[in-house]
């Protein structure tokens, strides 16, 4: 029996597996599909390559010549061009490279579960969980799994929910909430014979402001010649247009110049696919033997890709704090409430970077070329969110803000998003023990 049961083969689980078996803890992996599978997410933000050197994973990633990513860049939705942010001018601690990475996700994740598997994880492939099982109290203590047509008990001392947006211990719980401001819809492809922009811009991931509430597209050049595309906006704009989903692909990225022309002589070369609902957090991240991990704990807008980000760093704190606990011997949730913090004041920032973003809109260029707010703006984007003490560029995105709402006739009143104000009403306490 392991010690450590891991539900999903993602880079949470992934991640997870490599440092539990880095440490010497018995830990198996149950993952629903055989890898390689499609998945949506191919920018990754600087901080992920923390995680990569930790479980020694950088030198596969060079091997296996992912596209570099040094930076970003965003085009304005009325007019052509581009402001850029370059990694390089924010080196990150313990992350050796200034520079991160684009990837075809089915060929990654493969990758990272095998590596985690080389480590000592065992891996087990085409073997979905059905259930999370618990004790008398209360107490999680295995899964059962389905395999063969038939089910199986798998008894564990902690369980991990790394099910991504399945949320299977989430939903067997009832612990999901929906998000209360984000109900977005995306459709993306991949395309051949792109215009990637300017030559010192090729390799950067692109990202287009649409002229809608909370619209953007994504351009990430993910090989040699395949670029992935996506367009995001509330799900009800793409109700209402009452259009399929090329359509609707086709008409947003009608909305923006740089895109159209980006586009204007691309090949389709993977059907286009469309996600949906997808913001969430759960009540808690953990319980009496049981720990959520990556997507199947929080999911926010990935208008920052920081999904993976997340994931890898919710299974670096997830590790340490089973370590612990195995130590101990004590699985109860006081025993994952310091990774509960970890996780949660690292999202908090990065959720709420995302609702300052969506209410600044195009004023965010502002933040992202102003001499004092640069630097700080470029850590966020590289993932530097955990142990913060304080934000000051989003203390300053918030003042902003509530200076155009309660000026009388402010020249840029009518600039804002809708996103509602009370969000920015008082500085957040940060939760840094750092
Ligand atoms: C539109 C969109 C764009 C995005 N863009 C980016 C981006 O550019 N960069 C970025 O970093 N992130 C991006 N993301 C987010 C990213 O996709 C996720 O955050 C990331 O994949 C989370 O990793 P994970 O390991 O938690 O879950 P996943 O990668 O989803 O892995 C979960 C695994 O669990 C398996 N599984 C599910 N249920 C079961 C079960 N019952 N039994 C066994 N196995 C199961 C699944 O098959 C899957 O392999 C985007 C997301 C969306 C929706």
């Amino acid at each position: 029996m392991p010690d450590v049961v891991i539900i999903g083969g993602g880079p949470g689980a992934s991640a997870l597996g490599s440092y539990l078996s880095m440490a010497g803890v018995d830990n198996a992996i149950f993952e629903k599909a055989n890898h390689p599978r499609p998945h949506v997410g191919e920018s990754l933000v600087p901080s992920t390559s923390r995680i990569f050197n930790e479980i020694g994973f950088l030198e596969t990633m060079e091997r296996e010549g992912f596209v570099h990513k040094p930076g970003a860049a965003w085009h304005p939705s009325a007019t052509s061009g581009l402001h850029k942010m370059v990694f390089a001018d924010f080196p990150l601690e313990g992350v050796p490279q200034d520079y991160s990475y684009h990837v075809e996700r089915s060929h990654f994740d493969s990758l990272l579960l095998k590596h985690a598997q080389s480590l000592g994880t065992k891996v087990h492939e085409g073997v979905a969980v059905k259930e999370v099982l618990f004790d008398d109290e209360g107490t999680a203590n295995g899964v059962r799994v389905a395999v063969a047509g038939q089910t199986m008990d798998v008894p564990a001392k902690v369980v991990v929910d790394a099910s991504g947006r399945n949320t299977l211990l989430g939903n067997q719980l009832g612990l999901k909430k929906r998000d209360p401001i984000f109900n977005q819809f995306a459709v993306h492809a991949w395309f051949a014979d792109v215009d990637r922009g300017p030559e010192d811009v090729e390799e950067y991931i692109h990202i287009y402001f649409l002229p809608l509430n909370r619209g953007w597209a994504w351009q990430i050049p993910t090989g040699d010649n395949v670029t992935s595309f996506g367009v995001v906006a509330e799900k009800s704009y793409f109700k209402e247009c009452g259009m399929n989903i090329e359509e609707w692909f086709d008409h947003m990225v009608s909305l923006n110049p740089d895109l159209s022309k980006a586009l204007a002589g691309a090949t389709c070369i993977r059907e286009h696919g469309a996600e949906a609902d997808y913001s969430y957090t759960m009540e808690q991240f953990a319980g009496d033997g049981y720990i959520l991990i990556g997507d199947a704990a929080r999911f926010v807008d990935p208008i920052f890709s920081s999904g993976i980000s997340v994931a890898m760093h919710s299974a670096k704190y997830a590790s340490d704090a089973i370590v612990a606990a195995l130590d101990t011997g004590n699985f109860k949730r006081e025993s994952w409430l310091e990774y509960e913090r970890q996780l949660k004041s690292g999202v908090d920032v990065w959720y709420e970077f995302i609702l300052l973003y969506y209410k600044l809109l195009h004023l965010f260029t502002h933040f992202i070329t102003h001499k004092e707010y640069k630097i700080e703006i470029l850590r966020l984007l590289s993932g530097d969110v955990y142990e913060r003490s304080e934000v000051k560029v989003l203390d300053a995105m918030r003042d902003m803000i509530h200076t155009v709402e309660t000026t009388p006739n402010h020249l840029l009143a009518g600039k804002l998003g809708d996103i509602p104000i009370d969000f920015m009403a008082s500085t957040p306490e940060r939760s840094a023990t750092g």
